[in-house]
């Protein structure tokens, strides 16, 4: 018989029915605008615009705005901010974060945005946990532990909005008790934090543009009902 294939192993693993449910729950939860699971994305393309600092502008704007002069990135402690180069797929000389590499470690005081003279990282945003630079998507559940039945959490205990950005759904299986992350969009920053730590070795959650990942629910269809 040939080998099951990915998908159908990980269904096997939790259990058809509850395999299926999951990722309707995922999908509901999608539409309600609530927990952020199940999004079949894979490969860096998907991204769309790169991870910018906190703060910035919406892509356009900021493209607009960014002086490319760099002193965001001289002014992080932490050297999560990047220069575009040229061939590397991200408009040369603007400031980007890689958070596989080095992920924002959501700095109290912002110095990226104090050192910004041109706006383009606004400096209206008063707290960190404001900033959106994207947001965290579990988008492969074939290959993140926790789906597989093993108690991982590695991401979850790494967020730094640990409870409210990120929590941990107990869901138990035939064979095994699931804890699942789940990310809360009305919470997540996009520090990438999750996805740096994640032990795989290619992560399973990722920070994705917004725009790309989050669905927009009609007005006629309402939360209460939904949940
Ligand atoms: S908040 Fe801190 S770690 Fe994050 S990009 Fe700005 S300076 Fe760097
Ligand atoms: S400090 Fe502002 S203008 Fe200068 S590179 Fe950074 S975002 Fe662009
Ligand atoms: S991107 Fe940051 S805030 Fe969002 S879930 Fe991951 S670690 Fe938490």
């Amino acid at each position: 018989m040939a080998p099951a294939t990915p998908k159908k192993r990980a269904a096997g693993n939790i259990g058809r029915r509850e395999f299926l449910s999951l990722s309707l729950r995922s999908m509901a939860g999608m539409l309600a605008g609530g927990g952020l699971l199940g999004l079949y994305i894979k490969g860096e393309k998907a991204r769309s615009a790169p991870l910018r600092p906190p703060s910035a502008l919406a892509e356009e704007d900021f493209l607009g705005r960014c002086l490319r002069c760099g002193l965001c990135a001289k002014d992080c402690p932490y050297d999560a901010i990047r220069m575009a180069t040229p061939g590397g797929g991200i408009v040369t000389g603007t400031p980007y974060i890689e958070a596989r590499k080095i992920p924002c470690y959501m700095c109290e005081d912002i110095p990226c945005q104090k050192a910004c003279p041109s706006g383009a990282l606004d400096k209206g945003m008063e707290h960190i946990e404001q900033a959106r630079m994207g947001l965290a998507v579990l988008h492969d559940q074939e290959t993140c532990l926790a789906y597989l039945g093993q108690r991982c959490e590695v991401c979850y205990r790494a967020c730094p909005l640990l409870g409210t950005a990120m929590t941990i759904e107990y869901k138990p299986g035939e064979n095994a008790a699931y804890f699942l992350p789940i990310v809360h969009s009305e919470a997540c920053t996009g520090c990438g934090f999750c996805e740096h730590v994640c032990i795989l070795d290619k992560p399973a959650i990722k920070v994705f543009d917004i725009a790309l990942v989050k669905g927009e629910r009609g007005p006629h269809y309402r939360k209460e009902v939904l949940r």
